[in-house]
């Protein structure tokens, strides 16, 4: 009889200490079920959970053992991507919520009350933008906007109230790479901890190397990979010294009313698993998460699964695609301008080696000659790249932000944002490389 395990230790099984990314995506969390001895992650389409006794319902609920009470807290086939991911990224634990809006928004809260505030790189996807900006300040936390281009700008703008930094592995779409290594370590001078969106370079991008101590995805993107659900996730690396900088988060260290008066940093002491070993994800699953309700299915952690699998094949080909993108458009009579984390400046080439190793990124930028209507003229010319506002499919789209997601957006603000009226966006996919440059050649000459 084969004694294999049927879990593989995550901690066992992180990058680095054993298995590899490729080894972990494949095997951590999950071997076999053990009554059908099936190998495949079942999708368990439950929504809530047997106690096979009263005391063992009231540990559960008290947080006293770790254990499942109802399926917008957790789920098994939840949690088998929760430990993978965690694994993957190099963390201590994650939590799978419905969307990356969600993720960064529960990420944020568990951190941050009314009156007090967060650092963010002002090189933001749009949607995350709205978010700080607008919704969080009318919960009364404020988001300091600074200029991810000067690190020491995140020191400047941090006071007492300051919860934590926050800023994009790769921005959506200024592609111009985040110093990671040097706000981290500003954040670890100062106490507070450093949140990175990684959504655009799972794989690639390890943040958690280079100093951050959260990190947040929409898993809706390359680690779903191929535009079939929308997810999130939050994974704490489990390293950041609550205990040390009480004072700056009372919401870690002091007793919670919103779960019984529980002592967060002492709960997890007592509990084994994923469950044992993060305090910040302790409190998020059984305060934020329990009250917001802003879980993934089964079915959806169940499409993560898949992606995940096929990650770290998928991200190398999605860049070298791209790359080959920005080079052929470089050199073509009708683009004014390309951006390519490898083909930018100094500094921006320096960001991209440090973050990304030898990649670029899976995205291109370019800006068509011509203006508004070359734009529309160049998108409806596409005849295999999809027009579609998203990134992170295995096929290729294509947006022209001014007639479409910047329409409504006053021109100079528009242009401050980085969006001309020529600007194309590519999240350039995995097709033939000869398919989507002839898609392209043909769509610019008819522009
Ligand atoms: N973060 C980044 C960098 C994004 O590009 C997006 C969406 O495009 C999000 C977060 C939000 O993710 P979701 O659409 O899954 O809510």
């Amino acid at each position: 009889m084969n004694e294999m395990p049927a879990r593989i230790d995550p901690a066992a099984a992180s990058p680095g200490e054993g298995l590899h990314p490729e080894t972990v995506v494949l095997h951590t969390g999950f071997r076999y079920d053990p009554t059908t001895y099936v190998t495949t992650v079942p999708i368990y389409q439950s929504n809530a959970y047997f106690f096979p006794s009263i005391d063992y319902a009231s540990d559960v609920f008290d947080l006293r053992t770790s254990g499942r009470t109802y399926s917008r807290l957790m789920n098994p086939t939840c949690d088998v991507f929760e430990e993978r991911i965690a694994a993957f990224e190099g963390g201590a634990g994650a939590l799978l919520t419905s969307s990356g809006q969600a993720a960064i928004t529960l990420a944020i809260l568990n951190l941050a009350k009314s009156g007090d505030n967060i650092i963010s790189s002002s090189q933001l996807y749009g949607g995350t933008w709205n978010l700080l900006a607008r919704t969080f300040a009318r919960l009364g936390v404020e988001t300091r906007f600074v200029d991810p281009t000067d690190p020491e700008a995140f020191r400047a703008a941090t006071d007492e109230r300051t919860r934590c930094y926050f800023g994009e592995a790769l921005p959506n779409p200024m592609l111009v790479p985040f110093p990671i290594r040097e706000v981290g370590a500003i954040a670890r001078e100062i106490g507070v901890p450093l949140v990175i969106d990684n959504t655009m370079t799972p794989y690639i991008s390890r943040p958690f190397d280079l100093g951050a101590d959260i990190i947040v995805h929409s898993v809706t993107k390359y680690i779903c990979g191929h535009g079939t659900a929308v997810g999130g996730v939050v994974i704490d690396k489990g390293t950041f010294d609550w205990h040390r900088h009480a004072e700056r988060f009372p919401l870690m260290t002091q007793p919670d009313e919103a779960h019984g008066n529980i002592l967060w940093l002492e709960a997890v002491k007592g509990l084994d698993g994923a469950y044992g070993r993060s305090p910040y994800l302790l409190k998020m699953r059984n305060t934020l998460q329990r009250d917001f309700g802003a879980c993934a299915s089964a079915f959806s952690a169940f499409l993560f699964l898949q992606g995940l699998e096929t990650l770290p094949l998928r991200m190398p080909r999605h860049c070298e695609n791209a790359r080959q993108v920005a080079e052929m458009l470089s050199g073509h009579a009708k683009v004014l301008d390309v951006t390519y984390p490898t083909m930018g400046d100094a500094r921006m080439t320096a960001l991209a080696r440090e973050n990304m190793g030898g990649y670029g990124g899976p995205m291109v930028q370019f800006e068509i000659a011509g203006g508004i209507e070359a734009g529309k003229r160049f998108i409806q010319s596409l005849q295999l790249i999809y027009h579609v506002s998203n990134i992170g499919d295995a096929r290729t789209l294509a947006t022209h932000p001014a007639s479409t997601t910047h329409a409504s957006v006053p021109r100079e603000a528009r242009l401050a944002a980085g969006v001309k009226d020529g600007t194309i966006r590519l999240s350039v996919g995995l097709e033939h490389i000869g398919d989507i440059l002839g898609d392209l050649e043909r769509a610019l000459g008819a522009a």
